[in-house]
């Protein structure tokens, strides 16, 4: 039995993909994003499931039609075999039913390798079998770009083009892009914001000539496989931390909402969450929708945790999806309205829909080096400011007997200006990322101009 996925802005469903297409699609053609139609039953996991076991276990039935067992059991052998942890994801016990969930351990240090590393591979194998060759293009402000370069890079039917705003992003985000000698990875500095990037890639892909010229894809986190891949690591973290079964709250330190609903659909597969908390910096627009039912869209404002100031969570339109009872024409109209008035007002009973699963909450960057502090003070271990803001709503969240899994999505030694204002001291970097630092770099300055960008996409993309 193959699974169905359908565009959360189809008002018929008489276009539903199997998995490899939306695979290869990331963003469907009428702008919205792939669902699956069916959410299988949670397979039968326990605490010594390991991590490859529980990933093909459950992803399966998302990807049948494509990928048998036994290709995803070697892709997922190689894709979480770098990992620097035998458990992949471990769980460490902070005391008083607070718990962390470490995906940290990858190699670009941060929780998008758990998807990316696995992504990649899927993606090679499906081009390969259909005979084509794509050019990923992607906008970063730091995370995304260098875990999608390390989990594509020397893919022989994928070249890789990362735009990054020139003198923006930290200098162990640059290096960790730009000294990968793979040819087939291009990274481009644009004299811009991310947004500038951002805009780039929107308008490449705006153009249908190019876009099929070249065979422009994406992987950013409105891609489905990726979402599905992080589903895995909310089953572990539970089982892990309650063997015996029982209910476990999520707190999810979020941007682009890609994170925590993979978490929403763990629980939706069965597995017995109780609270879903998401944390926000100051860049705060699902805390307040949270609190009013609103969505209105403000300007981003650069925080501390730069991987989450973003005001337009794309992921969002899925739940919303879902709390329609599955109503493409509503949600395309109510994203028109979003996008035409910055503002829009989620009807009730799709809000409480939502309110029932979720809370939310936000912290300012003094509190977030607050907490880096007293974590640190209590534990001895050193997060990093996304972690941080996650921590805090974790720690306001706590309910008696529920456990709390708070999840850390970056090593500390990414953000060490965060962590020298909250300890005095800066963080070291693992040694396999220390060399990069006096490592040769390989970038393109570029003007902020479609042209160029175009023509660069040709000349990489034959
Ligand atoms: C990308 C990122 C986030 C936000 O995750 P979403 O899935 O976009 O909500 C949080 N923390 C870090 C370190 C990240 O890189």
């Amino acid at each position: 039995m193959t699974l169905a996925y359908r565009s959360t802005r189809d008002p018929g469903g008489d276009a539903d993909l199997g998995f490899g297409e939306v695979l290869l699609a990331g963003l469907a053609p009428d702008g919205g994003l792939y669902c699956p139609t069916e959410i299988p039953p949670l397979p039968a996991i326990t605490a010594d499931t390991s991590y490859v076991e529980a990933a093909v276990a459950i992803l399966e039935p998302y990807v049948a039609g494509t990928f048998t067992a036994d290709e995803l059991t070697t892709m997922a052998t190689e894709a979480y075999r770098g990992f620097r942890h035998p458990d992949v994801c471990p769980v460490h016990d902070l005391g008083h039913d607070l718990h962390l969930l470490d995906l940290t351990r990858g190699p670009t240090l941060a929780f998008k390798d758990l998807a990316l590393q696995l992504v990649g591979r899927m993606l090679e194998a499906e081009l390969h079998r259909r005979g084509r060759r794509v050019t990923v293009i992607g906008a970063t402000s730091g995370d995304t770009g260098s875990a999608a370069i390390e989990a594509l890079a020397g893919k022989s039917n994928i070249d890789v083009l990362i735009l990054h705003p020139r003198g923006r992003v930290s200098e162990v985000q640059r290096r960790q892009m730009t000294t990968v000698t793979a040819a087939n990875i291009h990274n481009v500095a644009i004299e811009g914001t991310f947004d500038d990037c951002q805009d780039l890639v929107k308008a490449a892909f705006n153009d249908p000539t190019l876009r099929n010229e070249v065979g422009l894809a994406a992987v950013n986190s409105i891609n489905w496989a990726r979402v599905m891949c992080q589903i895995v690591y909310f089953v572990t973290a539970a089982r892990a931390v309650r063997p015996e079964g029982g209910p476990v709250s999520f707190t999810v330190p979020t941007g682009n909402f890609g994170n925590v609903l993979s978490g929403w659909y763990a629980k939706r597969m069965g597995l017995e969450v109780d609270r879903l908390v998401v944390a926000s910096n100051r860049n705060d627009v699902l805390t307040r929708f949270f609190e009013t039912g609103v969505i209105e869209i403000h300007t981003v404002s650069p925080s501390l945790s730069p991987s989450m100031d973003i005001q337009i969570s794309s992921n969002f339109e899925r739940l919303l999806w879902e709390a329609s009872g599955r109503d493409g024409r509503a949600v395309a109209e109510l994203l028109g309205e979003l996008r035409a008035e910055g503002r829009v007002v989620v009807p009730e009973h799709w809000y409480g829909a939502i309110r029932d699963e979720f809370d939310a909450e936000r912290l300012d960057d003094d509190a977030t080096v607050a907490t880096i502090t007293a974590a640190h003070a209590a534990t001895e271990r050193v997060v990093d400011p996304h972690t941080a803001v996650g921590l805090h709503a974790a720690q306001r969240h706590l309910r008696p007997g529920v456990p709390m899994v708070s999840l850390a999505t970056a090593d500390p030694a990414k953000f060490p200006d965060a962590v020298e204002r909250a300890l005095g001291r800066r963080p070291q970097l693992p040694a396999h990322l220390a060399e990069i630092l006096t490592k040769a770099e390989r970038f393109e300055p570029m003007a902020n101009d479609l042209d160029q960008v175009s023509n660069k996409l040709r000349s990489i993309g034959r």
